[in-house]
C-alpha cells in the first residue's frame, strides 16, 4: 500500500488552495463539499474560482505563494500552474507537518485524492495512489452504474437507528446478524424506492421482534457440518456456507488447518478434539456447550471430520439439540472411506470384485473378539473399510484369516487421506500389520480389504507422500 486510504473529517478547517485555473477550482469544490473552509492563494483567478469567490464559498489572497502564508492551515493543495512554486509549497507543508497535494505530482503528495462515489453518508474512494487515475475514473463509474442512489438515504436510516439498536441487541452477533437482513431486505428495498417513512415503520417492527427473540432466547441455531477427510476441496458448498456465516465453530481433532482457514475470521473456534483414548470434552459436554450456545442465540457450526453420521456421533448430538427444541441443520460431509478410496485409486465396489462394502469400526475393546460379525466380514467379493483400525489392525487381520479369509487377500492402509501429507501402505491381510510397524504410521488411517485394493496400481493418480522404509506399490513383495 502506498497510501493509507482514511477518510479526513475536515468541518471547519482551514483549507489553502495555491492557485486560480480550472483545476484549483475543482479542488476547491470537492474541499466545500466535505465542509473544509476555503481560501484560494493566486495573483489572478480564472473564471470557476472567480464565481465560487462571487458565491460568498470561499476566500481570495491575491499574492504570490510564500512558505509563511501556510500558518493556520490544516492542509494544502498545490494547484498553480507554476511548478517551482507547487514544489516550493510541498517542501514547506512537509517541512510543517501539513498535509500536503500536488495536483499531478504524486512524488510530492503526502496525501491524493480518490476518485469518489459520494452517496453520503455512504463514500467509496477509489486511488491508484496517482499511477492511473484514468483507470480509478473508469473504476469509479461502474461502481457509480453499480450503487443505486438511494444507498445514501438507506446508510443514513441505518445510521439514525444505530444507538438504538445497539441499546436493543446488545450481543454483537445477533446485532450483526440482524443488521446483515435489514440492509439486505424489505427495509433496504423499501428505502431505494424512495418510501422512506414505511422503511423506518418495518424497521421499528423489525427491531421489537427480534428483541423478542433475543429475550426469549430464540434465533439460535446448530449446523452439524461434515468437513469431510481433509482436503478443503472436499468441503460441500452448503458446509463453507455454514462456517464463513458461523458466530462459533466447535471442532474436531480430524478437521484439517486449511478447513479452519475458511472459518470467518472473527468466529470464535472452541477445540472439542476427541482421540480414541483421550476426550478433549466428554461427549456430554460437548452437547451441553451446542445447547448453551444456541440459546445465546448464536449461529453455532459443529464442525466435524468426514460425514456427522458416520462413526461421528452426529446422532447423539441431535438428540441432546432436540430435546431442548434447539432448530438445527445436517450438512453431510464426504466421509473418510470415499475420500481416502478415490484419492488412493481403490473404487470400493467394482463389478468384477466387490458387489458390496461395509464401513466398520476398528475401535474394539481389548480382550473383545464377538463384538463384530466376523463371520459376513470375511466373506468374499465384498470391500471391507475399517476405520480407527490402527491399534487393532494385527487382531483384525487376525480375526479375518480365522474366519475364513484368505492371508493373500490384498489390504491397504491410508495414512492422512486426501491431504498433502497422505501415505499409503499394500499388502495382504496377513503381512499389512507388519508392513505398517515398519512405516512408522500415525492417525488418522483408514483400512481397505479386499480384491478392489489391487486396482489401485492402475488407477492411483494423487501425489501423496511415500512412507519411509516400504514398498508403496507392491503388495506381492
Ligand atoms: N465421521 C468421520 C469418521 C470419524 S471416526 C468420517 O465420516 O470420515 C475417525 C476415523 O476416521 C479415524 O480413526 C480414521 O479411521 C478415519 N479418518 C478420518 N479422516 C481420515 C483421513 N483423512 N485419512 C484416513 N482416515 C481418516
Amino acid at each position: 500500500m502506498r497510501f493509507l486510504p482514511i477518510f479526513l473529517n475536515l468541518a471547519g478547517k482551514r483549507c489553502l488552495v495555491i492557485g486560480g485555473g480550472p483545476v484549483a477550482a475543482r479542488k476547491a469544490a470537492t474541499l466545500l463539499r466535505a465542509g473544509g473552509t476555503v481560501t484560494v492563494l493566486a495573483p489572478e483567478l480564472g473564471a470557476a474560482v472567480a464565481e465560487l469567490l462571487a458565491q460568498g464559498r470561499l476566500a481570495h489572497c491575491r499574492k504570490i505563494f510564500e512558505p509563511s502564508d501556510l500558518a493556520g492551515f490544516h492542509l494544502v493543495v498545490a494547484a498553480s500552474d507554476q511548478p517551482q512554486v507547487n514544489a516550493l509549497a510541498a517542501e514547506a507543508a512537509e517541512a510543517r507537518g501539513i498535509p500536503v497535494n500536488v495536483v499531478d505530482r504524486p512524488e510530492l503528495c503526502s496525501f491524493v485524492f480518490p476518485a469518489i462515489v459520494d452517496r453520503s453518508p455512504l463514500l467509496v474512494a477509489v486511488s491508484s495512489g496517482g499511477a492511473a487515475p484514468v483507470l480509478a475514473r473508469l473504476l469509479r463509474d461502474r461502481l457509480e452504474r453499480m450503487l443505486p442512489a438511494g444507498y445514501g438515504a438507506l446508510a443514513e436510516l441505518a445510521g439514525r437507528f444505530r444507538a438504538r439498536v445497539k441499546a436493543s441487541l446488545p450481543q454483537p452477533a445477533r446485532r450483526r446478524r440482524f443488521w446483515e437482513r435489514v440492509l439486505a431486505g424489505p427495509v433496504a428495498q423499501l428505502v431505494l424506492a424512495g418510501r422512506v417513512p414505511e422503511a423506518e415503520l418495518h424497521l421499528e417492527h423489525a427491531i421489537q421482534a427480534e428483541k423478542r427473540e433475543q429475550d426469549t432466547g430464540g434465533n439460535g441455531f446448530v449446523f452439524l457440518v461434515g468437513a469431510g477427510p481433509g482436503d478443503p476441496d472436499l468441503l460441500t458448498l452448503g458446509g463453507l456456507r455454514a462456517i464463513q456465516e458461523a458466530d462459533v465453530v466447535v471442532y474436531d481433532r480430524l478437521v484439517s488447518p486449511e478447513i479452519m482457514d475458511l472459518v470467518r475470521k472473527d468466529a470464535d473456534r472452541i477445540y472439542a478434539g476427541k482421540e480414541a483414548s483421550r476426550h478433549t470434552l466428554p461427549q456430554d459436554r460437548i452437547n451441553a456447550l451446542l445447547v448453551k450456545l444456541a440459546r445465546e442465540g448464536k449461529r453455532v457450526v459443529r464442525l466435524k471430520g468426514g460425514d456427522p453420521f458416520i462413526f461421528g456421533r452426529g446422532g447423539e448430538e441431535i438428540d441432546t439439540l432436540l430435546e431442548e427444541g434447539i432448530p438445527f441443520q445436517v450438512v453431510p460431509g464426504i466421509t473418510a472411506a470415499a475420500g481416502c478410496a478415490a484419492y488412493a485409486g481403490i473404487p470400493l465396489t467394482h463389478r468384477d470384485y466387490a458387489q458390496s462394502v461395509s464401513f466398520v469400526t476398528g475401535h474394539l475393546k481389548e480382550g473383545e473378539s464377538a463384538d463384530l460379525d466376523w463371520e459376513h466380514l470375511a466373506r468374499p467379493r465384498q470391500t471391507l473399510v475399517i476405520y480407527m483400525g490402527l491399534k487393532g489392525l494385527a487382531r483384525i487381520c487376525a480375526q479375518l484369516m480365522a474366519h475364513g479369509l484368505a492371508p493373500e487377500t490384498p489390504a491397504a492402509l491410508i495414512e492422512q487421506g486426501t491431504t498433502h501429507r497422505q501415505r499409503l501402505v499394500v499388502g495382504t491381510v496377513r503381512d499389512l500389520p507388519e508392513r505398517v510397524a515398519k512405516a512408522g504410521i500415525g492417525a488418522p488411517t483408514l483400512v481397505i480389504v479386499g480384491e478392489v485394493v489391487n486396482l489401485h496400481r492402475k488407477l492411483a493418480w494423487f501425489r501423496g507422500t511415500p512412507p519411509a522404509g516400504a514398498d508403496p506399490t507392491s503388495p506381492e513383495a
